[in-house]
């Protein structure tokens, strides 16, 4: 493929890599976006609208609407499902793109990198809330699809309303015992969102939340809060247990800070708000394109040409992963300016 025209390859169509790509149309360079999936806008391209019945700025509608924008662009070529195999550095990055049809090989004048993360496999946890589960025990991701469209929260094993939801925050964040220490930012926020839906479309439901300490960094978040402590219990501990009783219920166990004594609730269904991590092809991404990787995992610092946006360089939300995608467009467009002339 060869062109007069300045090329970025964008690899990552999630958020981030829809708005780099989106940007640098907007500014007239072809993008070439090139993703693991059919489908555009990453893990949030499963997300519900969380309108309880107003907007609480989820961000979740932002993702729908750069994904059909992106086919109406004809600036910007979408590759999916496509990989990256190899890039030689000889007067631009001459990439080799592995797809279902065949290999192929593209010239592009500068790179941006929006690989994303990876949401935490609950089962890690060393006690296993997931483990003998009669399948009540879900991911939030997992509910996000459930009720994404007109869909209703109902029990995975019978298809019944959960009258009692637990929702368990920081699994797999915030665990120095798994050596994942860091806050993922936007899963409080979001599992109080859903938790407000749910109570909002089906009044009978009982919602308790377990949590560390909430943490949001979205403008009039405190709004939002306030609004759901009204309905939504507030437990202040973090439960070591989930397991399935003889009527097929969960037996919840926690800490009591209250009471200060062990504890067990009985619940419908525990969802669980999975932490963001590392991507696990980040670091062949890194190697193929010579970005150092932080302690963690994450991308770091990139060499000449390249760039890094997104949850792949850390824990974000869909906002701040678009200005980070943004942002790396307009980084690569000041590089060709001085690179190309
Ligand atoms: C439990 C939970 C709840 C959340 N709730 C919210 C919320 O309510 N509001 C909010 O704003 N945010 C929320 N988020 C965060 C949101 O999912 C992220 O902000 C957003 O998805 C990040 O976008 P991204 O483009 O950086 O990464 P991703 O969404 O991960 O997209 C990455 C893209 O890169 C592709 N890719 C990966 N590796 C390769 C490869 N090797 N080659 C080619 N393509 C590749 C993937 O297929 C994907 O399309 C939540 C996250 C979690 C875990
Ligand atoms: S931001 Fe979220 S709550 Fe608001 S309309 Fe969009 S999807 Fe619905
Ligand atoms: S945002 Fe909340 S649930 Fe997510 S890691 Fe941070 S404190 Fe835990």
């Amino acid at each position: 493929m060869t062109t007069s025209q300045p090329t970025v390859l964008i690899v990552g169509g999630g958020p981030a890599g829809l708005s780099a790509a989106l940007h640098l149309d907007e500014l007239g360079i072809r993008a070439v976006v090139v993703d693991r999936q059919v489908r555009p806008g990453g893990h949030a391209a499963d997300f519900t609208c969380k309108a309880s019945p107003e907007c609480v700025r989820c961000g979740a509608c932002m993702v729908t609407d750069r994904a059909s924008l992106l086919k109406q662009r004809s600036g910007i070529s979408w590759m999916a499902p496509a990989a990256v195999a190899g890039c030689r550095q000889n007067g631009g990055f001459h990439v080799d793109i592995r797809k279902a049809d065949g290999d192929m090989g593209l010239k592009a004048d500068a790179v941006i990198l929006t690989t994303g993360f990876t949401p935490f496999d609950p089962s890690e946890k060393p006690y296993g809330y997931r483990k003998g589960s009669n399948g009540n025990v879900i991911t939030h991701l997992e509910l996000e699809v459930m009720l994404h469209g007109k869909g209703k929260v109902r029990r995975p094993s019978d298809g019944a309303l959960p009258e009692a939801i637990a929702f368990i925050q920081c699994v797999g964040s915030r665990d120095l015992v798994l050596g994942r220490p860091w806050c993922s930012c936007v899963c409080c926020g979001s599992a109080l969102r859903m938790a407000k839906r749910i109570q909002q479309e089906n009044p009978s439901v009982k919602a308790t939340f377990f949590y560390i300490d909430v943490q949001s960094f979205s403008r009039n978040f405190d709004v939002v809060y306030d609004d759901c402590k009204t309905n939504i219990r507030m437990v202040r501990a973090i439960p070591g247990d989930v397991v399935r009783t003889a009527d097929d219920r969960l037996r919840v166990g926690y800490f009591d800070p209250v009471e200060r004594r062990y504890t067990e609730e009985i619940f419908d269904m525990t969802v669980l708000s999975v932490g963001m991590g590392p991507n696990p092809d980040t670091p062949e991404i890194a190697r193929i394109f010579g970005v150092a990787l932080d302690r963690f995992g994450f991308l770091g610092k990139a060499p000449n040409g390249v760039f890094v946006a997104g949850s792949a360089v850390q824990p974000m939300g869909i906002a701040d992963s678009m200005a980070s995608g943004a942002a790396a467009a307009q980084s690569a467009l000041e590089y060709l300016a001085k690179n190309m002339g």
